[in-house]
Parts: C-alpha cells; sequence; structure tokens
C-alpha cells in the first residue's frame, strides 16, 4: 500500500485546501467556521511520481483550555496510522498554544514531521513563516494552499521524509 500522509493542525489554518490542492479535486470540506468535527478519510494522491495518500484531520475541536483527551486520541490515533505528517500553521497568526500542544503530541509518536506555513499568499509574506522556526519542527515551508504557491517544495521535503 502506498504510505500514508497525515495533515494535521488547528481548525482553520487551512488543512482541507491544502489537501484540496495535492489532490487536485475538491474532496476535502473547506470551512469557514473552525471546529466541525468530520471523520478522517484518505484520498489517492501522487507527486513526482510517487502514490501516496493523504488523510485530513479535519475536526480536532481544541478548546480554550487546549486539546482535550478525546480529541488527542483521535488525533494521536490519526498520527500514529501515518508514516508522516504535515503540520499546517497559519503564517499570518504565528504560534499559538494550540499549535504548541500539537507539536507536543507529534514528537510523542517519533513521525517524520514537515511544517507548513500556510497563507503566504505573496511575497512579502514569507518573512512571517520565519517565527515558525520557533516550534522546533525545522524549516517552515511558506505556502499558499489556496493559491498553490509553495506546495511543490513542501512535497518534495515530505517525500524525502518517508
Ligand atoms: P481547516 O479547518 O484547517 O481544514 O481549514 P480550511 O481548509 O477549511 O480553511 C479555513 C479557511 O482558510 C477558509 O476560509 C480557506 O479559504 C482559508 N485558507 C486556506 N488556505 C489559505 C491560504 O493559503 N491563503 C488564504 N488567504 N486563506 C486560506
Ligand atoms: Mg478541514
Amino acid at each position: 500500500a502506498p504510505p500514508v500522509l497525515a495533515v494535521v493542525g488547528r481548525p482553520n489554518v487551512g488543512k482541507s485546501t491544502l489537501v484540496n490542492r495535492i489532490v487536485g479535486r475538491r474532496v476535502a470540506v473547506v470551512q469557514d467556521v473552525p471546529g466541525v468535527t468530520r471523520d478522517r478519510v484518505g484520498y489517492p494522491a501522487s507527486w513526482a511520481g510517487r502514490d501516496f495518500t493523504l488523510v485530513d484531520t479535519g475536526g480536532w475541536e481544541i478548546d480554550v483550555a487546549g486539546i482535550d483527551a478525546s480529541v488527542a486520541r483521535q488525533a494521536e490515533a490519526a498520527v500514529q496510522a501515518a508514516d508522516a505528517v504535515v503540520l499546517v500553521v497559519d503564517a499570518n497568526v504565528g504560534i499559538t498554544d494550540a499549535d504548541a500542544d500539537i507539536v507536543k503530541l507529534l514528537r510523542r509518536s517519533k513521525r517524520p514531521v514537515v511544517l507548513a506555513a500556510n497563507k503566504v499568499d505573496s511575497p512579502i509574506q514569507e518573512s512571517d513563516a520565519a517565527v515558525l522556526w520557533g516550534l522546533g519542527l525545522g524549516e517552515p515551508y511558506p505556502i499558499s494552499a489556496l493559491h498553490g504557491r509553495g506546495t511543490g517544495d513542501l512535497l518534495d521535503a515530505v517525500l524525502a521524509a518517508l
């Protein structure tokens, strides 16, 4: 079976938009309202001649106290079932407590993680992505899931990590 790539992150950062961009069709539901729980679904995709299965983990509900226990279990299951993880962060917002909570969970998983700094719609926003080095996950890849900027470099990095 092709390797499984899980797309994770707090609500509204653009996970489903990224999944649709990579798959090349509107398969994942893009939500303007955060926090709507959805089942994990895998979609076949390929890049640079390699096939993989992309899993949109939309629906991680994170309340003011952080990630609750049931959500943490769901998140951990998605990550455990994956061979590699793309963590999506909103570069316009920077690092939130919820992002930091997810990073802790990802560290425990021991899965390779590639960091996507999303919503970098124009080159002048690329400097915003640099603060995401602070997550300790290495290089943030600036992308615009909406417009398709940078997603090739991101996928190159992901395939190299598999
Ligand atoms: P998810 O909750 O992480 O799956 O986020 P969605 O994919 O549902 O997107 C949440 C909102 O962010 C929607 O209004 C998207 O159109 C918007 N969005 C996603 N990617 C980008 C991007 O690269 N740039 C901008 N400006 N908006 C984006
Ligand atoms: Mg979503």
